[in-house]
């Protein structure tokens, strides 16, 4: 069992990119920990296997992994691959948990530990810290360099890398994606921000920088960054991406730890 020191202050927002459709993402918080989930958006017409939609898939992910966190589990990417196996055992009675193209989610999880930060990034989900010393993004981009070729691409190639080696990993189906994430504990660590891409896009598209984000985050909150996003598109919608939408779910979470 480990608990850490309580954050002195975490917000969350979560919407949905339209409201035709259900918001994939999934944000959850306690007081001492974070996660943000960003479940997969599939090819329209492909059997995935599995009877379930990608918001059961991300709340189950979302329950095991903050019910591990608020009994003080021991470490993240543990705590990950229980998520994930326990999530696989409730549906491996009613789905193909060997099909490809199974439901699956990013991860991104930080949790206070003593007076330093423990953090966990699988997908493209970042976790952004400052400290006093400046501001470091940690980016999980191999679905950035799925070889050969480039965006966009095919679904087999996407198929054939995912939860592989050499390729890129998500929570799904496989448990020891836990063991591929990029994880580690930073000290010194004032504020927090855990991001799914549906906000990214506006360091990514829209030329804004991290120290932007932070200073939008500490104005508005996370309400106000999902806002501004809202804002960019309708201005200017993205380029054409490799899963291109106007609108995406957008999700984030903001701690001041100190
Ligand atoms: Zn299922």
């Amino acid at each position: 069992m480990s608990f850490g020191v309580p954050f002195k202050r975490s917000e969350l927002a979560t919407m949905a990119g339209t409201a035709a459709r259900a918001n994939e993402d999934y944000a959850a918080a306690g007081p001492d920990w974070a996660v943000v989930l960003d479940g997969a958006t599939h090819f329209a017409g492909v059997d995935t296997g599995c009877i379930h939609d990608v918001p059961w898939l991300v709340s189950n992910l979302a329950a095991a992994l903050a019910e591990q966190l608020i009994l003080g589990a021991a470490n993240l990417p543990e705590i990950l691959f229980s998520a994930i196996e326990i999530t696989c055992s409730a549906h491996a009675g009613t789905c193909d948990l060997a099909n490809p193209d199974s439901p699956s989610s990013t991860v991104a999880m930080v949790r206070s530990a003593g007076t330093a930060i423990e953090y966990l990034v699988l997908g493209d989900s970042p976790v952004i810290l400052r400290t006093t010393d400046g501001i470091t993004p940690v980016l999980d981009d191999r679905l950035d360099h799925l070889q050969p070729g480039g965006r966009p691409y095919t679904r087999d190639l996407v198929r054939s890398k995912r939860n592989a080696s050499g390729g890129f990993w998500v929570a799904s189906t496989n448990p020891d994606a836990a063991h591929e994430a990029i994880t580690g504990i930073a000290d010194d660590v004032t504020h927090v921000a855990l991001l799914t891409d549906g906000v990214t896009r506006l360091v990514e598209y829209y030329g804004y920088s991290w120290t932007d984000i932070f200073e939008l985050l500490s104005k508005d909150g996370p309400s106000g960054l999902i806002q501004r996003v809202r804002e960019a598109e309708q201005a200017s919608p993205p380029p054409a991406h490799g899963y291109g939408k106007q609108h995406d779910d957008a999700t984030a979470v903001y701690i001041q730890v100190i």
